[in-house]
Order: structure tokens, then C-alpha cells, then sequence
């Protein structure tokens, strides 16, 4: 695992930098199934009754960039963040969602490199 994929250390650094340190969700990694064909795949996920965004362990790949990693994060914490302080918006993917989620640099080169790797996601079994 490459420092830069590392959600344990991006959280707090994110919550500083994104969300003035009001985060208080736990993060983790997901549990790995050995399933043998994917039909769609969550990247990752926010629960609102354990206040814990998970992240795919299929992310924790040398051929995943380090930028992938990151916008999954942030948007789950984007999540959290509505959840927390915009009841109306918090499930959803809304207009104001969007324009949070776009604020991130690295909005671009990831869901550039989401719409040209869903396949390599769909199949990477490792
Ligand atoms: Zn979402």
C-alpha cells in the first residue's frame, strides 16, 4: 500500500483541509469478498447509523491511482458532511452535492479515469 492511498492518513488531512476538522465519522476499509463476477461495484460507502465511510479494498491496488483513492474518500466525506449539517441533501446526489463534490482538485482526472477503467474495476479479482 502506497502512502499517498493511505485513508487513514488522508482523513484527518482532508477533514482540516475540506471541512474545518467537523467530521467525527469513523473510516475504514471494506472486507474483501471472493465473488466470482461483478456486476457493479461501490467504490465506497457512508453509514449514517454507524457514522463510518468504507472504502472498496479493491482500491488498495498498485494499479489504482492515488488520485481514485482520494476522490472516493473525499466524496463519501462529503456525504458525512451533509449528513451532518443539510438534512435535505444528505442521500442524495443533489445539484449542491455535485458542486461540493466538483471542488475537489482531482475531481476531473478521477471520474476521467472511472469512465475509461469501469471495465478493469468490473474484473480485477486479485
Ligand atoms: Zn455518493
Amino acid at each position: 500500500m502506497r502512502l499517498e492511498n493511505d485513508i487513514f492518513t488522508l482523513f484527518p488531512k482532508f477533514n482540516e483541509i475540506f471541512f474545518e476538522n467537523n467530521l467525527d465519522c469513523l473510516v475504514k476499509w471494506g472486507r474483501k469478498y471472493n465473488k466470482p463476477r461483478k456486476r457493479c461495484i461501490r467504490l465506497g460507502s457512508f453509514n449514517v447509523r454507524t457514522n463510518t465511510i468504507t472504502i472498496n479494498p479493491d482500491l488498495q491496488n498498485d494499479k489504482i491511482p492515488g488520485y481514485l483513492v482520494r476522490y472516493v474518500l473525499f466524496h463519501e466525506m462529503v456525504h458525512a458532511w451533509f449528513h451532518k449539517t443539510n438534512h435535505k441533501d444528505k442521500l442524495y446526489h443533489s445539484k449542491n452535492f455535485k458542486s461540493v463534490e466538483q471542488s475537489f482538485p482531482e475531481y476531473r482526472k478521477a471520474s476521467r479515469w472511472l469512465k475509461k477503467n469501469k471495465k478493469f474495476l468490473l474484473s480485477n479479482k486479485d
